[in-house]
């Protein structure tokens, strides 16, 4: 066998996966914790060894800060919690594809994997709009797992949009655009 290939691991795959579902729950509980004070529901947890490092939800409009993703939040809090800002083999669970400010802030905290649940048609940069996470004109890259509980994900979003529309707030939805 040549050194680095590995034998097909049915078990361990079974695993994560159970994992990758267990810890976007987490990140769907902060998704909603955004969507019942008005924000855009989008969560994100970061984990290394089983352990939550920092999570976080979008707060973009409590904040006026056009930098508050979620994933931005859980990132600052894990480097703080690791007391390093190289977040080395961290999975970084978030509900909606990252845009490329926060794919920019994964590859710079050196992260291990990403793990989303939904696509984002209108700003994802892990593969929809572009692929940052294996770019090899950078110094890292990162494994990528999409459409973990994705309609689940997609859902929140959905859901928070129509009731906006109910309400009859004027909002502009042009997609999801984060
Ligand atoms: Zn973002």
């Amino acid at each position: 066998m040549k050194k680095g290939l590995r034998q097909p691991d049915p078990l361990g795959q079974m695993k994560q996966e159970k994992d990758d579902n267990y810890w976007m729950g987490m990140a769907i509980r902060e998704a909603n914790k955004a969507g019942a004070i008005g924000e855009v529901p989008i969560g994100a947890v970061v984990v290394r060894d089983g352990k939550v490092l920092g999570r976080g939800y979008n707060l973009r409009e409590k904040s006026l800060d056009p930098t508050s993703h979620a994933e931005m939040t859980a990132i600052r809090r894990a480097a703080k919690k690791a007391e390093n800002w190289r977040l080395l083999g961290a999975t970084l669970y978030v509900t909606l594809e990252p845009c490329a400010m926060c794919m920019g802030a994964i590859i710079l905290a050196r992260m291990e994997r990403v793990v989303f649940g939904c696509h984002d048609p209108k700003a994802g940069a892990a593969g929809s709009l572009y692929d940052l996470s294996n770019d090899a004109r950078l110094n890292h890259r990162v494994a990528l797992t999409s459409g973990v509980r994705g309609e689940e994900c997609a859902g929140l979003l959905s859901s928070f949009f129509a009731a906006l529309r109910r309400n009859k707030k004027q909002f502009l939805v042009f997609g999801f655009g984060f």
